[in-house]
């Protein structure tokens, strides 16, 4: 089992598992960052290779599946857990309701809601990324920002030229085209000129909401269609969408 990084916390300190590997989870740690009352501790699966450093405490690496999670939970005592990971990292999260439910320790499932299309877009909304392989278009030139996980599964078409983007370099097959190995760019423009000099029409997206939109924007500035995959269905567990109320439920939970 991983170990936990960083100063052992304050005697008589409520400890919260965070499952992070999330812009929301990052700022919540922060937002306890001084209070010793409150021990954080973050938990990525370690995907990426440099992660941002979290405020708090840090483990890296998986739990050995939702039993592991629950004994890790008794074990190093938590008192809550939020999950603030990605929406669709629906793994982790089906675990950790298995894992509360296990234990009786509070859940607070912390996920962003999906964007809304608006009257200029062009999205053909799909229910799974398979569905979204055999939405795209035949010989389109597509900008594919779907993460490092979900691109092989383009691979198979052939007929299609993709600008593969994703954070950290491939390490599976993938689709025809370019890769390039960058963050989301911050500003609609940006990702316009992006797709313009590639020459795109049409651009996959899984619809994670948060930051990421301006690609959205882009498309839409552009009239180029956009296939959007839906978020995986929310197991039934407490749920907010907003860093402010995960905070306001730790601050409750311990009378704080
Ligand atoms: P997933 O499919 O739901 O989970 C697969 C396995 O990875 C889990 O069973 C667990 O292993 C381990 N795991 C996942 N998140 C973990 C965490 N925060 N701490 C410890 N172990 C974790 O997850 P995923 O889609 O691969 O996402 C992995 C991480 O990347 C998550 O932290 C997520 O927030 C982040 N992320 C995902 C996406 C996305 O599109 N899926 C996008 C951005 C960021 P064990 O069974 O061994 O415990």
């Amino acid at each position: 089992m991983p170990m936990i990084e960083g100063a052992a916390p304050l005697e008589g300190a409520r400890s919260v598992l965070l499952l992070g590997g999330t812009t929301e989870a990052f700022r919540l740690a922060q937002l306890f960052a001084n209070e010793p009352g409150v021990d954080i501790i973050t938990s990525l699966a370690g995907r990426t290779s440099s992660p941002r450093q979290p405020a708090g405490r840090l483990r890296v690496g998986g739990f050995g599946g939702a039993d592991g999670l629950a004994e890790f939970l008794v074990s190093e005592s938590i008192q809550a857990v939020i999950d603030a990971t990605h929406p669709f990292a629906a793994t982790i999260t089906d675990h950790a309701v298995y894992a509360a439910q296990r234990t009786g320790i509070p859940l607070l499932l912390l996920s962003r809601s999906p964007w809304e299309k608006t009257e200029q877009d062009q999205w053909i909304d799909v229910p799974d990324i398979e569905t979204a392989v055999s939405s795209v278009p035949r010989r389109a030139r597509v900008l594919l920002a779907v993460g490092r996980q979900e691109a092989p599964a383009f691979a198979k078409r052939m007929d299609c030229w993709f600008l593969t983007r994703m954070m950290e370099p491939p390490d599976a097959l993938v689709p025809p085209g370019k890769v390039l190995v960058e963050r989301p760019r911050d500003n609609a423009d940006e990702e316009c000129a992006l797709m313009s000099d590639n020459r795109i029409n049409c651009v996959v997206s899984k619809n994670s909401g948060g930051p990421g939109y301006a690609k959205i924007e882009a498309a839409s500035w552009m009239g180029l269609p956009v296939i959007m995959v839906a978020q995986p269905p929310k197991p039934d567990a407490q749920r907010v969408s907003i860093v402010g109320d995960a905070a306001v439920w730790i601050r409750r939970l311990f009378g704080l």
